[in-house]
C-alpha cells in the first residue's frame, strides 16, 4: 500500500506492507488530518519512525464480524490494559502504549491501517468524513473539560488561534462561560466571532491585559509560556496544551507566588466530541485551508507547515 513514512530524515510517500489484523481491526482510511504533532515529529518530537498521521476517519475493512464495514474513528493510545495505569482507567497513561503515528505504531496517512478494536468508535451518519477527521483534536480540546471544573461565571482566556486553540475556544464555550481568544490573525478569530465568542488580537490584549480564571496555552510555541502564566489570575488555572520540541528555560517564580494550578493536557475523551459534532455544537469544517490526494503527501506536510495554514486533510480513498 502507498503510505507517507517518516525515516528519521525525511517524509516520503513510498510503498509499505499492509498492516496485519492479527488481534486489531484494519481501516480502510477514506480522510486524514494533519495536525501539529505530524509537523513536530519531523523536526525530531519523540524520535519517531514509521507512517506519520493520526486523525482520520475511515471504514474496517476486517476485524470482528460486528464491526466490519463500520464507519469509524479511533483513539490513538494502543494500550495494555493489564498495568496498573490500565486497571486504573488511565489507558492513555499506559507506560507500554504505543500512539498512533507517534509512537511504535504506524500511523494515518496510508491506504490501510491496524487499530485495536476497542479504540473504536463508530461516527454516526448525520456526521461527514470532513468533521469526523477532527474528532481526535476535539477529543484534545474536550480533555480541559475533563481535567477543569469551569463554571458559567468563569473567565478564560486561551491563547492561539491555529488549529488546536479555535476547537478549545468553541469547547470551553460550550459550557457557558465566557471565552476570549487571543491571537495574531484576524481571519481565523473571525471563525469563532462567527460562533458568537470574543477574541482580541495580541498587541490589543497585551495593551490592557485582563486575568483569566482559567487561561490555556495553545500557541504551539514555546515562549508562550510566560505570557500566559501573566494571564492567570492569583489562584487561577493555566492548562498547557501545546507540544513542542524545545524546551526554553521557564521561570516558575511567578506560579508560587500566585499559587497558580498549572495543567499539562493532551488526548481527550472521543465520545463528547462526536457528540458535538453530531449536534453542531462545535463548527470545524471551516477550519479546512487545503485538502491533498495521498500521493501528495509530502506537499500536505509542506502545506500544513506554512504559518496561518490551518486544517490540511490528506485523501487516502484513491
Ligand atoms: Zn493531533
Ligand atoms: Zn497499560
Amino acid at each position: 500500500m502507498q503510505a507517507l513514512y517518516w525515516n528519521g530524515k525525511q517524509a516520503r510517500v513510498t510503498e509499505r506492507p499492509d498492516p496485519e489484523a492479527s488481534e486489531r481491526a484494519v481501516v480502510r482510511v477514506s480522510l486524514a488530518g494533519v495536525c501539529a504533532t505530524d509537523l513536530e515529529i519531523t523536526r525530531g518530537y519523540m524520535d519517531y519512525r514509521g507512517v506519520l498521521g493520526h486523525e482520520f476517519v475511515g471504514h474496517v475493512e476486517s476485524g470482528p464480524e460486528d464491526w466490519r464495514g463500520a464507519r469509524v474513528v479511533a483513539e490513538i493510545n494502543n494500550a495494555c490494559l493489564k498495568c496498573d495505569s490500565c486497571l486504573r482507567g488511565l489507558e492513555r497513561h499506559c507506560p507500554n502504549r504505543s500512539v498512533t503515528g507517534i509512537l511504535n505504531a504506524n500511523g494515518a496517512f496510508a491506504e490501510r491501517i491496524a487499530v485495536p478494536v476497542e479504540n473504536l468508535h463508530r461516527v454516526p451518519d448525520s456526521i461527514s468524513n470532513e468533521a469526523a477527521v477532527f474528532t481526535e483534536p476535539l477529543a484534545a480540546a474536550f480533555e480541559i473539560l475533563e481535567q477543569v471544573d469551569i463554571q458559567p461565571d468563569d473567565y478564560c482566556v486561551v491563547f492561539g488561534d491555529g488549529r488546536l486553540g479555535l476547537l478549545i475556544s468553541q469547547v470551553l464555550h460550550t459550557t457557558g462561560a465566557h471565552v476570549t481568544t487571543i491571537g495574531k490573525h484576524s481571519e481565523k478569530l473571525a471563525l469563532l466571532e462567527a460562533r458568537g465568542i470574543e477574541t482580541q488580537l495580541l498587541s490589543n490584549w497585551e495593551a490592557s491585559p485582563r486575568q483569566g480564571d482559567v487561561v490555556v496555552e495553545a500557541t504551539g510555541s514555546a515562549s508562550g509560556f510566560a505570557r500566559a502564566v501573566s494571564a492567570t489570575r492569583p489562584r487561577g488555572t493555566l492548562v498547557l496544551k501545546s507540544t513542542v520540541a524545545d524546551s526554553p528555560p521557564i521561570d516558575l517564580a511567578p506560579l508560587v507566588i500566585n499559587e497558580i494550578t498549572v495543567v499539562g493536557s493532551r488526548c481527550g475523551p472521543f465520545a463528547p466530541a462526536l457528540d458535538a459534532l453530531a449536534r453542531e455544537t462545535v463548527s470545524v469544517e471551516p477550519l479546512i485551508a487545503a485538502r491533498y490526494a495521498l500521493a501528495e503527501g509530502e506537499q500536505a506536510l509542506a502545506k500544513a507547515g506554512e504559518t496561518g495554514v490551518l486544517k490540511v486533510l490528506i485523501d487516502c480513498s484513491g
